[in-house]
């Protein structure tokens, strides 16, 4: 099975980052820092963080970096001049981070704008570590059909998707009844309605245990995150849709489980730290040392757990029927579900206006079958004006 065939690796590893400068990106140029002998660095990428990237590339000694936004190649040329490493700008040229050999690339572009380069990397039948959850929730069938036909490996990065990964019987599928997906539950865990609808951006990317990225931490706020990754998990995982259950694990410490059919349940536990499923990924099939925090079970006293409630999280169940309805569902989910979080960081609408964007261009958008590439990018795009218009209304 694609999934999980190991690929024969002679160390060093080579490696490209897409996304380097972000949370995901980082927490991997650390873990590539402490493991010199271990790694080598091809490609970098970020959006527009020229600073942070040219430095990157230049303590890594990258043969290539890049800078999506062709506005910046100048300011990322002159600040690699005189080093070896070469710049390029542009959507060609994060495609072409992605072809460029590398043993293994992390996909750690936050969005769908991180679905050409992911498939470019799928494309060449690389090991992938995926992070971009995005990029599996607009665009899943077709991803997984690609890594199929092209003998590429995925390796979950997400926390939960890691923890399943590492519990979970290949070989003997048809022998897991359920995959339990847990949740933090977010900043507003506890609180009502009327709390969430005044909530500004700094409480709402103020994540109790995960240090992330601002989208990503929005997204944990509504708990749409969880609902990405249902989509994420029916995509990578051999198990049914209504067989993959989520629970509210407020200290972040078990981080998902699969239930077999004999009544055993087995878990992945960790301290909330992403450099132990990054490193997972990176050292695959071996591990490698990390500075996590270790668990101490006896001082953290309790583990709790609890039923999500849909009705103050009503982006579990959009994510849950758009899944159901197949086709473009989840891709008009995933675009409606980024303009709005982007309106709200830029305070342009409330908190709970992001669900509200998202149920309402669910409706208004029609879910086609997605048979080629092209179909994802039309329903993206459809999504996203849509999306926007609502927005729009909401200003007025
Ligand atoms: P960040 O926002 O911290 O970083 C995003 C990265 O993508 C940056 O390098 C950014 O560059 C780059 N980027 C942003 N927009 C574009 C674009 N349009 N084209 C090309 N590059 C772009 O995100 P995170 O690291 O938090 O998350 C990355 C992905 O990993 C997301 O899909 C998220 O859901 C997933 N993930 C993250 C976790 C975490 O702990 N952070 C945990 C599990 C999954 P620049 O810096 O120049 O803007």
């Amino acid at each position: 099975m694609a999934l999980v065939q190991p690929h024969a690796q002679a160390a060093p590893k080579r490696i490209t980052i897409l996304g380097s400068t972000g949370s995901v990106g980082c927490s991997t140029i650390d873990l590539i820092e402490r493991n010199p002998d271990a790694f080598v660095v091809e490609a970098l990428t970020a959006f527009d963080n020229v600073d942070l990237l040219a430095q990157q590339a230049i303590k890594l000694n990258a043969r290539f970096a890049v800078v999506a936004d062709p506005g910046k190649f100048e300011a990322l040329q002159s600040a690699l001049a005189g080093t070896e490493t070469v710049a390029g700008a542009g959507a060609g040229a994060l495609i072409e981070a992605a072809e460029r050999p590398s043993d293994l690339v992390m996909a750690a572009i936050v969005g769908a704008a991180g679905l050409a380069p992911t498939l470019a990397a799928v494309r060449r039948g690389s090991a992938i570590a995926l992070a971009n959850k995005e990029c599996l929730v607009c665009a899943g069938d077709l991803m997984i059909k690609e890594v199929r036909a092209r003998g590429a490996v995925l390796l979950p990065v997400d926390s939960e998707h890691n923890a399943i990964f590492q519990v979970f019987d290949f070989e003997r599928s048809d022998s897991v009844e359920k995959i339990i997906l847990t949740a933090s539950g977010g900043p507003f865990l506890s609180a009502s309605r009327d709390v969430m609808a005044q909530a500004t951006p700094a409480q709402a990317v103020n994540h109790p245990n995960w240090s992330m990225g601002a989208k990503i931490s929005v997204d944990s706020a509504t708990m749409m995150n969880k609902g990405l990754e249902l989509i994420e998990a029916f995509h990578l995982f051999p198990v049914p849709e209504d067989r993959i259950d989520i629970v509210i694990h407020p200290q972040s410490v078990v981080h998902s489980l699969v239930s077999y059919v004999d009544g055993s349940v087995l878990a992945q536990m960790g301290t909330p730290d992403m450099r132990t499923p990054i490193s997972f990924a990176l050292a695959w099939p071996e591990r490698i040392a990390t500075p996590a925090e270790r668990l101490d079970l006896a001082a953290m006293g309790n583990l709790t757990f609890e039923s999500p409630d849909p009705g103050r999280f009503p982006a579990l169940g959009l994510a849950r029927a758009a899944l159901q309805s197949g086709g473009a569902g989840p891709t008009i989910l995933n675009a409606a579900n980024e303009m709005a979080v982007t309106a709200f960081l830029n305070t342009k609408i409330g908190f709970l206006d992001i669900t509200r964007v998202v149920e309402e261009t669910l409706e208004q958008v029609p879910n086609r079958p997605l048979a080629r590439l092209e179909d994802v990018h039309e329903a993206d795009r459809e999504a996203r004006a849509t999306a926007g218009a609502q927005i729009d209304a909401i200003l007025q």
